[in-house]
């Protein structure tokens, strides 16, 4: 016997039949005997309409507000999905986040979780009852309901496979696991049979929305081996894992981000200390920033260049500009008609040609690259958006499908 949490995203419950579906998923695990704690999304594009009615009252609702709003959307398909349970034969309950033991910090709209107490479902599973839980929410110390942010159901799974030790942590969703990029966009995408945490937390970072990358994160640190697959095939998915070295790949994926900006800070002037006022005035405001591109001094002067998260871009820009004058530079420009591609492989720190590859098919599908940035297992480009797929494509094609691969 086996303790195993499942967790369904969106797609995989959007309606009645899917739900059944689902049932079946989790009724059989339990009829081998197992103890089985299932985590559901809202149904398919539940968040987002619910998003689209609160906008049509209030452009600018409290977050409060909202999480009261976008908790609704959990509890809906926990109470369903335990319904086609019982209407299969089985014991089942569901639990909503504060009833699971979920305690979050206050940030409304992205909270994280402290602690997970799992007495209640323990105690549920004991009297061997299936136990749904409502993904994307917890409770904060005011008793108020908070979300994780999107996608954050799959953090919630694993942190509940965390807390209780499970043994398996299974991932369904609308395709068969990870790809070598995104499988909607990429036909040719290849299915990886597993990769490591490290590279599924970039890949999850750098825009590959099968995985929250919080959730990887979790993973990684309680060491919890992931399994993606699809609720519909039921094949065989992707197992996210510790990998040895030998098992290491030289590059396990290729993702796209669309949701940044670029930001230049024109004219500033060539001597120490610039760099440190314009970031630390970001930090102040909560401002991430990620590719950082700094041009050679001339004549005195430089630019700074650096890239925001888009919904950032406007924050930025008005800070930037108010300080324009007292850093002594000229100008702020930005452009939010910019994406960002990017590949991982744990392997390019022993291979020197990645990067020559990554940007020769980029010559080749002759895409621009306004920037780049590295680490030891990725390479990222900020290019114009227009030409994002096509430099996916590209990438992919060199990396993936020649001959012999
Ligand atoms: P869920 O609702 O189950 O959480 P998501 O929509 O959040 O599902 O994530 C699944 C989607 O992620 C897929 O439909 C696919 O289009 C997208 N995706 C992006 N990159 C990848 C990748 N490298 N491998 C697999 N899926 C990917
Ligand atoms: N329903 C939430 C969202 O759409 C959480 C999730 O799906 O993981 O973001
Ligand atoms: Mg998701």
């Amino acid at each position: 016997m086996a303790l195993i949490v499942q967790k369904f995203g969106g797609s995989s419950v959007r309606d009645a039949e899917r739900v059944f579906n689902v049932a079946d998923i989790v009724t059989s695990k339990y009829r081998e005997g197992n103890e089985v704690v299932v985590v559901v999304s809202a149904q398919g594009d539940t968040t987002d309409d619910l998003i689209e009615k609160a906008m049509e009252l209030n452009k600018n609702p409290s977050k409060r507000e909202m999480d009261q709003l976008l908790t609704a959307g959990e509890q809906i398909s926990a109470s369903l999905l335990a319904m086609a349970i019982e209407k299969l034969g089985y014991p089942v309950v569901s639990l909503l986040g504060w009833q699971a033991g979920f305690t979050t910090s206050t940030a409304y709209g992205s909270a994280r979780i402290k602690r997970v107490n799992p007495e209640r479902i323990k105690a549920e599973l004991s009297k061997r009852n299936i136990v749904i839980v409502t993904g994307f929410q917890g409770v904060n110390k005011y008793d108020d309901m908070t979300t994780l942010g999107r996608g954050g159901s799959d953090t919630s799974a694993v942190a509940i496979a965390a807390a209780l030790h499970a043994d398996l942590c299974q991932i369904y969703t609308d395709v068969e696991g990870v790809y070598t990029a995104d499988p909607r966009k990429i036909p040719k995408a290849k299915k990886l049979d597993f990769i490591s945490y490290d590279e599924m937390l970039e890949l999850a970072t750098l825009g590959a929305q099968v995985l929250n990358n919080r959730s990887v994160e979790m993973a990684k640190k309680y060491n919890i081996e992931l399994e993606v697959l699809s609720s519909l095939t039921r094949a065989k998915g992707t197992i996210v894992k510790e990998v040895s070295n030998i098992e290491k790949m030289l590059i396990s994926g290729v993702a796209k981000d669309d949701n940044v900006a670029r930001i230049s800070i024109i004219g500033v002037p060539d001597k120490p200390g610039l760099a440190f006022r314009i970031f630390s005035k970001l930090a102040q405001k909560n401002i991430n920033v990620d590719i950082i591109l700094q041009s050679i001094g001339r004549n005195g002067t430089k630019d700074i260049t650096f890239t925001v998260e888009k919904d950032k871009m406007d924050a930025a820009i008005e800070l930037m500009q108010t300080y324009v004058e007292n850093f002594g530079a000229t100008g702020v420009v930005a452009d939010d008609n910019v994406t960002k591609v990017s590949i991982v492989g744990s392997g390019m720190e022993s291979h020197p040609g990645v990067a020559s590859d990554m940007f020769e098919a980029l010559f080749e599908a002759n895409v621009n690259i306004q920037m780049i940035a590295t680490s030891e297992i990725k390479i990222s480009v900020l290019i114009d958006k227009e030409m994002g797929a096509q430099a996916v494509q590209a990438i992919h094609a060199k990396f993936f499908e020649q001959i012999g691969q």
